[in-house]
Order: structure tokens, then sequence, then C-alpha cells
């Protein structure tokens, strides 16, 4: 993912209103403890598996285990698992690259979708597990799975793994976000996007220092119910105080108008310096970050299959 430089020079205009919303949302703000379900311990502990395949760049061994690490978690909570296989251009070449997709059934026609990247960004020069960027996500969506297979929910949710969100070199238009640009392309030759009633992804989620970005790519509405979602469960400290504009597989769901919301924490090290670099590793990864996000997802469906 990366920040959007254009949307930035809205944001001091839009802080005075964010604020005041953060205010009057607080004032709401009820009991902190909350009996999810989720468990921190079982998520972090697909993270740490994750990493343990090393490297993991589409078309990679180390994606290869992750692929069947996944798909074989998705199988034992009998959800249907799809496997989407394509083709990537990229400036190396064609890539092979694969999209997972579980669906849990709910008697409502519109589907949620919950979703992370799984794969992690090529590096030439050192070796980089992406713990936080692309693990910590993707493991946090295997129990969020888990729970939510478990529960009666009145519409369904895709479980939606994307390979191929990072850039193959340098991030640009074409050269970035290779699965989620699929899975919307078919979405839409399926003539299924309607069937979508809205899209939450989650990147980089694993911080310890966890602070959520206030996302100005996201759809206002549905940021809103993640914020407000937030307070509620007394996590309104790890919502950022300032906006920013992420770039990230959320943007394909935006532009075909799905409402989308990126959960991200963007804010990794001092000054973001762990992003990318070889101190993205299992030690910045906290249980209970994951938890406190998993959290806030289930709070967030409560809300949309209220809507
Ligand atoms: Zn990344």
């Amino acid at each position: 993912m990366k920040l959007d430089p254009n949307l930035m020079k809205y944001s001091l205009s839009l802080l005075v209103l964010i604020c005041f919303h953060f205010s009057i949302s607080d004032l709401g703000a009820q009991n902190p403890k909350s009996v999810s379900g989720i468990d921190a311990d079982l998520a972090f502990a697909h993270v740490k598996k994750l990493v343990s395949f090393g490297p993991r760049p589409p078309g990679s061994p180390g994606i290869a285990q992750a692929q069947s690490y996944i798909i074989s978690h998705l199988k034992k909570l009998n959800l249907q698992v799809e496997q989407q296989d394509f083709l990537a251009t990229t400036p190396n070449g064609s890539v092979a690259m694969k999209n997972i997709v579980a669906r849990a059934t709910g008697e409502k026609n519109q589907a949620v979708i919950l979703a992370s990247h799984y794969d992690t960004k090529l590096m030439q020069n050192f070796y980089f597990v992406g713990a936080n960027d692309g693990g910590s996500s993707a493991g946090l969506l295997i129990e969020l799975a888990r729970v939510i297979s478990q529960q009666k929910r009145t519409f369904p949710v895709w479980f939606v793994f994307f390979d191929g969100e990072e850039a193959q070199r340098d991030w640009t238009e074409t050269d970035s976000l290779y699965g989620s640009r699929y899975f919307v392309e078919k979405l839409k030759r399926d003539s299924v996007t309607r069937r979508v009633k809205a899209m939450i992804l989650l990147d980089m989620v694993g911080d310890k220092e966890l602070v959520l970005e206030r996302d100005l790519s996201s759809t206002p509405w549905l940021l809103d119910l993640v914020i407000k979602s937030a307070h509620e469960l007394g996590y309104g400290k790890h919502i950022a105080t300032l906006p920013k504009a992420m770039t990230d597989d959320h943007i394909p769901f935006v532009r075909d108008g799905i409402p989308a919301v990126d959960l991200i924490d963007y804010s990794y090290g001092f000054d973001n310096l762990y992003w990318h670099s070889s101190n993205d590793t299992l030690d910045k990864v906290s249980p209970e970050s994951l938890k406190i996000t998993g959290e806030i997802v289930l709070k967030t469906l409560d809300k949309l299959g209220a809507k």
C-alpha cells in the first residue's frame, strides 16, 4: 500500500470536523470489555506460522506453503473454498498468482467481504518476512473465519486472501494490487458486483502501538461505522487523530462503487521505519493488537447487519 499525496491536501479542512466527531462519539463509549470470541493466541500462531515460511512474494516457494496453510484451515471450518488462479502481467514478466476465497453462508442476498493480502513484497537485497505487512492481517483473517463461521449472521461473509498486493518493483497503477484488481474484474464479469454490500480490508494490524488510520480513500459512512465500533469497545485511542489517504486493496472496490474501508496502521515503528524493512519481524507483532482489530471488525459487522 502507499500514501496518496493528492488526497492529503483535504486533510486539514477535514480535521476540525473529525475532531468534533471524535469527542462526541467518545461520550457514547460503553463498557470497554467485550466477549467477542477472538482468540489472540490463535491469531498470533497463524502469523507465526506464515512468517516461518520465509519470504512470500507471488510465485515463491514460501507463498505456496502459505496457500496450503490458509486453504487447509479454511476447509477445516467447513467453508467453501475457491481458488482464483490467474497470470498477472508484471514488470518481471508473467507471474502466477492465486486469490483464496472462503464463503460463510447467510439468508440475505448481499455479502460482506473481509479481506487481506497474504503476499509479501519481493525484496532483492534483504530477507523480508512481512510479519506485520502480509502476515498479521492474513493470520487475523483466518481467526476471524473461525469465529464468524461459528456465529449466526443474517448475511453471508466472504473471506478473501489477495495475492499480489505488493508491487513487483516500484508501486504504480499497473504494478500493484494485482489480486484485488483481478477479484473486482471477476465480480463484474460474473455480474455479481451488486451482491457485495461492503468490503472491510485489513492490512498491517499487528503493531504493538496500534493506531488505525482515518483513511480518506475509504467510503466515509463505512469508516464512520468502524470508528464508532472502536469507540463503543473502548478502543478510541487506537484510531488515528489525523487522516491519511491510503492506496490499498480496497481501491478497486471503491472505484467500482462497492463501499470499502481500509483498517491499516501505517505508522509502524518511528516514522514508519519498520515498513518494508528487515525489521518487519514477528517480535513487532502483538497478539493484543490482532484481537483489538478483530473485535472492531466484529462490531462493525453487527452494525452492518442492523443497517
Ligand atoms: Zn507492503
